[in-house]
């Protein structure tokens, strides 16, 4: 069993709310939401953040993108407006070390983000 929270919630080991599925990605709702719309879009390989990606995966880090589009229609926000953020280390405020995109919308955001 792995170590990594999101490697286990893509095993079934722990539970997740699924906002979309395919071979390749999950999205899922974040279980300490932020907004009334807060949900998490990853690829199933463990990959710590987006500096770890290698310039061959540029297709995965757009079909990602692509997913937070598919996810934001799915909940609704599309047209409201939302945010994608991804976090890359523990100063920028990462605390789950398998690369993750929230996809954030329902309410009105301030910039710039704390
Ligand atoms: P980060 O701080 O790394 O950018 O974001 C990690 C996110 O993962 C946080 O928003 C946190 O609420 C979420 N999270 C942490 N553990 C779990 C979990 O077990 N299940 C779900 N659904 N979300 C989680
Ligand atoms: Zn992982």
């Amino acid at each position: 069993m792995s170590d990594c929270i999101f490697c286990r919630i893509v095993e079934g080991t722990i539970e997740s709310k699924k906002v979309y599925e395919d071979e390749r990605c999950l999205a899922f709702d974040d279980a300490n939401p932020q907004a009334p719309v807060h949900a998490l879009v990853i690829p199933k390989r463990h990959v710590p953040s987006l500096k770890d990606f290698q310039d061959h995966d540029i297709e995965c880090l757009g079909t990602l993108l692509q997913i937070c589009r598919t996810v934001a229609k799915l909940k609704g926000i599309s047209e409201s407006g939302y945010r994608v953020v991804t976090n890359i280390g523990a100063t920028a405020g990462q605390t789950v070390f398998h690369v993750h995109f929230h996809v954030l919308g329902g309410r009105r955001f301030r910039w710039p983000p704390g």
